[in-house]
């Protein structure tokens, strides 16, 4: 029992332990290893814990797991949050609500600046706090929000982190409101096209180069008067259809994806094109494709340059906010 405890060990326990037929073997595997000073990296001595703590949770061994969790944040004081975070969920379920929502409340603002946050979501909501859990991501999403419209000039890097996180937090938020059974409201709203954006951009990703159909502003409020049907597959504004496309590149090329741009359509056009056909999105596919060998208006356009989506005006104050907003 003298060999060293590695960070691929205590992933493979971490991965496998909860299912395994003897779960306290390997708490005692893990705490054993700390004890005597075998955890190979001892940065991941916390880790190691944290990981025991999980088993003996899941196996209904609150105490003990709370315990562990007191004893990992004792041994990794400079990076805890995510160790806080255990500890309040276990308080929570323990019943010690005011000790539990305290610590939690104090690691809340990591959700409008750290990315992988969503663990203290995933706490308050798996102890059953669920309305707090959805109030909080409320408030994040608020903040990011605001923090996004009001700061157009940060860098793209700073203004894709943002992006992500608010994709992130609104998924969350969705899910866990649509388990509680609650209507729609507009953050769900915002949720359920994102992820269709994301999942517009995997499909284009499948298919090689993306050529998306964009409707100039006369041809899209031209579109919708002549197939009122269509305004289920549309956005109800033409900023909203600029807004989408832009966000499906965004989210296409983040993914790797090349060869993206736009053809544009005309109502007159359309109709030509399928004749008795009904216009539906298959039909619009089709049309999108036919259009390639006219031209192919390709993004993204420079920073400074004219927009892809023909208002006029450059690229960095029409579509390139928009995605984001
Ligand atoms: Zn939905
Ligand atoms: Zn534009």
């Amino acid at each position: 029992m003298s060999e060293l405890l590695t960070a691929d060990r205590i992933d493979e326990i971490g991965a496998t332990g909860p299912g395994s037929p003897d779960p306290a073997a390997l708490v005692t595997e893990l705490v054993s290893a700390v004890d005597e000073g075998r955890v190979a990296d001892p940065a991941d001595t916390g880790y190691a814990l944290l990981v025991a703590a999980d088993i003996l949770r899941q196996a209904g061994d609150l105490a003990d797991a709370l315990a562990l969790a007191t004893r990992a944040i004792a041994e990794q004081p400079d990076d805890d949050a995510y160790a806080r975070a255990v500890r309040a969920g276990l308080l929570l379920r323990l019943d010690r609500t005011d000790e539990g929502l305290a610590e939690l409340t104090a690691l809340r603002p990591l959700l409008e600046t750290d990315p992988d946050a969503a663990y203290l979501i995933d706490e308050l909501a798996g102890a059953g706090h669920t309305d707090t859990a959805v109030e909080w991501l409320t408030g994040a999403l608020d903040v990011l929000l605001e923090r996004s419209r009001a700061q157009q000039h940060e860098s793209e890097d700073a203004q894709d982190a943002a992006a992500a996180m608010i994709y992130g937090l609104a998924q969350q938020r969705h899910d866990l409101r649509e388990d509680m059974g609650l209507p729609h409201d507009e953050y769900d709203t915002l949720a359920d096209r994102l992820r269709d954006a994301a999942s517009h951009a995997l499909d284009a990703l499948d298919d090689g180069p993306a050529t998306l159909l964009f409707w100039p502003k006369a041809e899209f409020d031209a579109l919708l008067v002549r197939w009122p049907a269509l305004a289920e597959s549309y956005p109800t504004t033409w900023d909203g259809h600029r807004a989408q496309i832009e966000r499906a590149f965004v989210e296409t090329s983040g993914l790797g994806g090349t060869g993206l741009g736009v053809v544009a359509g005309s109502v007159d056009g359309l109709a030509a094109f399928a004749g008795t056909e009904p216009i539906d999105e298959e039909t619009l596919d089709e049309y999108a494709d036919s259009l390639e060998d006219t031209g192919v208006t390709s993004w993204p356009p420079g920073r400074n340059d004219t927009c892809w989506c023909g208002s006029g005006t450059k690229y960095k104050k029409c579509c390139l906010p928009r995605s984001r907003a």
